[in-house]
């Protein structure tokens, strides 16, 4: 259900409707506007009898929202998310780009990469300290002593950190030590991993599972944001098929319903996608033309010595070209690359 307040609504009327709704044994969620505000609310089993609400000053009208998923829906928040870190805004025209090694290998390696994105525009780096790995054999990250060098060269450099969070243990550990907490595919129904995030006040960049729906995405998102982190960015990195000539098959046909159904922006791994570089930049371009908000893009200053997905990793020059390609490609798109 969705209360929406009159324009000229005061800021006493709306404190009497969230207290109507704590009441109720509900969650409300205000949701400011450019021309007014809105409070979504949540907990609710059965359907909330709107009349106890409607007849409250200053209420515009309740909306019964269909969708199972509430809070990340159009329905309840017509307009885009747009999401405002020091380094950028995400959402809103801007298409960002985050870019980085699969893995934390050492402090040069990232303190270099780090250098590199910045000259040449780039504010946000990639990198795993917690790494979900297929075998117990491969490299499983550098862990907390990764985390210490994001915080060393987010310190040193200034650019915003983009890691992934793999267990409730470590979560105020990586919320600490990054800019955006990353949850992977592997955990994208680990409802307590999203509770727990839920809790967090960074933004979280959440993967969509190997074998997920777009509405079991949503859902995914829907748990982080009942708990009151409304900062969530999607993120498409292909799924699993009978499709064998590429890692996973990157579905870029879930953006425009992504778009229409929900306000959050929603990111592209054409990296994990393809599983091979030399499919990255056409399916990078491909994102941007479809809608997508941004790219997540593994970049490593020498791939064929990378930890871990090297393959499909690109070199310092393969990304600088990609990046030509796609300032010529947002001209007429009207998008702005940051
Ligand atoms: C990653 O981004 O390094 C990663 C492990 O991705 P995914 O969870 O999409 O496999
Ligand atoms: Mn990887």
């Amino acid at each position: 259900m969705l209360v929406v307040m009159q324009a000229g609504a005061t800021q006493d009327q709306v404190n009497r409707v969230i207290n109507a709704i704590v009441a109720l044994q509900l969650t409300p969620h205000p949701l400011p506007g450019a021309t007014r505000t809105a409070i979504g609310i949540t907990g609710n089993t059965g359907a909330v009898d709107s009349r106890r609400l409607e007849v409250l000053d200053g209420v515009k009208e309740c909306i019964r929202v269909t969708k199972p998923f509430k809070l990340a829906s159009r329905e309840m928040h017509p307009a885009d998310t747009v999401i405002s870190l020091p380094q950028g805004t995400i959402g809103s025209g801007h298409f960002t780009l985050i870019a980085g090694p699969c893995s934390v290998e050492n402090e040069a390696q990232i303190e270099q990469t780090a250098e590199f994105l910045l000259a040449n525009g780039v504010k946000y780096l990639r990198a795993g300290a917690f790494k979900p790995r297929t075998s117990p054999y491969s490299f499983q990250g550098m862990g907390l002593e990764g985390l210490e060098i994001f915080k060393r060269v987010r310190a040193k450099t200034g650019i915003g950190v983009v890691s992934e969070l793999m267990d409730t243990e470590h979560a105020a550990a990586v919320e600490d030590a990054v800019d955006i907490i990353q949850i992977g595919a592997r955990n994208m129904q680990n409802f307590s991993l999203l509770k727990r995030v839920g809790k967090t006040r960074k933004p979280v960049l959440l993967k969509r599972g190997l074998s997920a729906t777009l509405e079991e995405l949503l859902m995914a998102a829907e748990y982080i944001m009942a708990g009151g982190n409304y900062q969530v960015i999607l993120c498409e990195r292909g799924v699993r098929t009978f499709s064998d000539h590429s890692r996973n098959t990157l579905d870029l046909s879930v953006i425009p319903p992504a778009k229409n159904l929900c306000h959050l922006p929603i990111f592209v791994d054409p990296s994990h996608g393809t599983g091979k570089r030399n499919y990255v930049p056409p399916m990078a371009l491909a994102s941007l033309a479809a809608g997508a908000d941004g790219l997540l893009i593994e970049v490593h200053p020498t791939p064929d010595q990378a930890a871990s997905d090297g393959a499909q990793s690109l070199d310092f020059p393969s990304f600088q070209k990609l990046i030509d390609s796609l300032k010529a490609l947002s001209k007429p798109l009207g998008k702005t690359i940051n």
